[in-house]
């Protein structure tokens, strides 16, 4: 008798209820329609596409950008008693001769395809001889050329589907929400009328924390001190900062390891693969680590800089707690960030040899505003998640109870004074000057540039020799934000007064947020997790969190994969609430299916039984 999506989903995956916009995906596919879904990372898109092939009658092809995202996702269907495989270039000739001719044989209900195999003679003449009942596109945003993950071999999946005999069901996935892509993907997969759905950005166990340094190594010790048994990922913007950062915490006797386009293929594949398998705890890495790096116990995700957009940030932050545990994601500002972003704007190359130099010019321009808009996150005081989701289209409320500005209790200052000074200054300088030379003539430097413009005669010089040049410059960013002075885009930004700022010099008063009192790592409610144990754990009990982990491991080193693929910290987790101690209990356990009770239930049972 047929299954119904809901028992798939209890028998092979060990959950009992879908998601938000799981079950509407489902169920159109199984109706025979093509489907959209756009979610945000860690919302759960492959079973979307996974449960559907298990009831359908043939093969479901994916299509896949990369070669250690189909591994995992194989790896993943495996143990959980699915018939899966991948046909990629980490194949040898032979290995995919045998994979394509068992996938004709009918062995697998879900084959994972690289886009650049798919008009190959070979897979063209083996996809004649099956019954596909779908093709599902997977970070279907790499066929939009508005997305950084281009991918033009993805250009060819709409052919495929054309010269199959009987056009199967197509299905997409992605996390990227802009409008030009979902419209790239629609036209270009050639959707038919699907099932659409979008959910919410929002990841509600994702902690959002922003500090402003000034100190970033001391800053990032001391956060680690609070975190350590945690697995994490910091970003850096640079090669050498990676370089750098990962040294210093080896110095210090981190488990960490690293990852950069410099490293070879092979380096990296290793490192990669430490830190997936938790032989490693810290990744220290550029942008070019994490597509594809499904691995769901990432606790943290640390940005030592700021990057260059919101779409990059959201995307590197959420890739802590896909397991759906408390996470944290911290981002760390400083004016060089800002710096760094603009020079790597500017020597950016075409996205392709035919852009035309307006056209470059343009994306240039796009690009330095979504940097803004970056920026603009690291100075705000409102809710940090109100910020990103108003970012990404959606409505937030202006409290969230779980970002560093909704913990930090702040107060209206009356800043007006300095305000004046400021703009005052601006106003009556001879020419147009940067942030620079403005604060230091307000606070009365006595530096060579300061005689060198003569502003030492500026009626507003030395004005504001009491306040602390950090103050000085806080202010001037608020006035910046706030549209009361701009800052061109020159390669020497210079300040200017707009018609806000000449109100100010009339009278009108300027409040600022600012914080009460400067709490110590901007995270007030820092709770110091009680002994050494990981905040996701919650009230579950330490020790047998901690031979669960053990057991997990040993079993993980045994099958060669990674130990969140046997069961995720979540799972782990509900394992020391409920205490099951029967076969039958532990399938009630989110996350245990039935191969996975077969295979290793006995083994945790038996540590939850040593437990008593
Ligand atoms: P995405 O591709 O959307 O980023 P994944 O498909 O990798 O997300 O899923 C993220 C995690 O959520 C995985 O560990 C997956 O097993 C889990 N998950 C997916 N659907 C459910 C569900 N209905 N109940 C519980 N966990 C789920
Ligand atoms: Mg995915």
């Amino acid at each position: 008798m047929q299954m119904t999506s809901q028992e798939v989903l209890k028998k092979y995956f060990g959950y009992d209820s879908f998601r938000p916009g799981q079950d509407t995906l489902v169920e159109g596919i199984l109706s025979g329609r093509d489907a959209l879904g756009i979610m945000p990372t860690g919302a759960g898109k492959s079973l979307c596409y996974q449960i559907p092939a298990l009831l359908m009658d043939g093969i479901t092809l994916v299509i896949s950008p990369l070669i250690s995202l189909m591994k995992d996702q194989v790896t993943t269907l495996n143990q959980a008693g699915i018939h899966a495989a991948f046909l990629n270039s980490s194949l040898t000739p032979g290995q995919y001769r045998k994979a394509l001719s068992l996938m004709v044989q009918g062995r697998y209900r879900i084959v994972y395809v690289a886009p650049e195999r798919l008009l190959t003679e070979s897979f063209l003449e083996a996809a004649g001889q099956i019954s596909i009942s779908m093709v599902s596109v997977d970070e279907a945003h790499c066929i939009s050329q508005w997305g950084q993950d281009f991918r033009p071999s993805y250009l060819k999946i709409s052919e495929f589907i054309d010269r199959l005999p009987v056009r199967p069901v197509v299905s997409a996935f992605t996390a990227t929400a802009t409008r030009e892509v979902k419209e790239d993907i629609l036209a270009l997969l050639g959707l038919r009328d699907p099932v659409q759905v979008t959910t919410g950005f929002d990841r509600k166990n994702l902690k959002f924390l922003v500090q402003h340094p000034a100190n970033k190594l001391k800053a990032l010790l001391d956060y680690l001190g609070e975190h350590d048994q945690e697995c994490g990922i910091i970003y850096c913007l640079t090669r050498k900062l990676v370089e750098e950062v990962s040294g210093e915490l080896v110095k210090r006797g981190y488990s960490v390891t690293r990852y950069h386009a410099g490293l070879s293929d092979e380096e990296r594949k290793n490192n990669q693969e430490d830190f997936l398998f938790d032989r490693k705890q810290i990744m220290v890495a550029t942008n070019a680590f994490g597509m594809g790096i499904d691995k769901s116990n990432v606790r943290f995700v640390v940005h030592y800089n700021m990057p260059k957009n919101m779409e990059s940030y959201y995307q590197e932050a959420g890739r802590a707690g896909r397991d759906g545990l408390p996470s944290e994601c911290l981002l760390m500002y400083a004016g060089q960030d800002v710096v760094t972003n603009q020079f790597f704007i500017d020597r950016m190359g075409p996205a392709e040899e035919e852009t035309d130099p307006e056209t470059a010019a343009l994306i240039r321009e796009r690009e330095k505003e979504r940097l803004k808009e970056m920026t603009f996150y690291c100075f705000t005081n409102d809710c940090l998640r109100a910020y990103i989701l108003r970012y990404f289209g959606e409505y937030g409320d202006n409290y969230c109870g779980n970002c560093s500005n909704c913990l930090t209790q702040f107060e209206d200052r009356d800043v007006s004074e300095t305000a004046r000074m400021i703009i005052g200054c601006v106003d009556s300088a001879p020419r147009e000057y940067g942030m620079t030379v403005i604060v230091d003539t307000v606070h009365g430097s006595k530096n060579q540039k300061i005689a060198r413009t003569g502003m030492e005669r500026n009626p507003w010089y030395g004005m504001g020799s009491q306040i602390p040049v950090f103050q000085l410059r806080q202010v001037m960013n608020h006035l910046i934000w706030h549209g009361y002075l701009t800052l061109t885009e020159d390669e020497y930004p210079v300040l200017r007064l707009t018609g806000e700022g000449r109100r100010v010099l009339e009278g009108e008063p300027v409040v600022m947020k600012v914080p009460k009192e400067r709490p110590k790592t901007k995270d007030a409610a820092g709770k110091k997790s009680k002994g050494k144990l990981p905040a996701a754990v919650g009230d579950a009990d330490p020790d047998l969190f901690a031979r669960l982990r053990q057991r997990r491991m040993e079993i993980a080193k045994r099958e060669k994969v990674p130990p969140y693929i046997v069961f995720t910290d979540k799972t782990l987790v509900q394992m020391c609430i409920l205490h099951p101690s029967t076969p039958r209990e532990m399938l009630k356990v989110s996350g245990v299916g039935e191969a996975k009770l077969e295979k290793y239930g006995e083994e945790f049972l038996e540590v939850l039984r040593e437990n008593g």
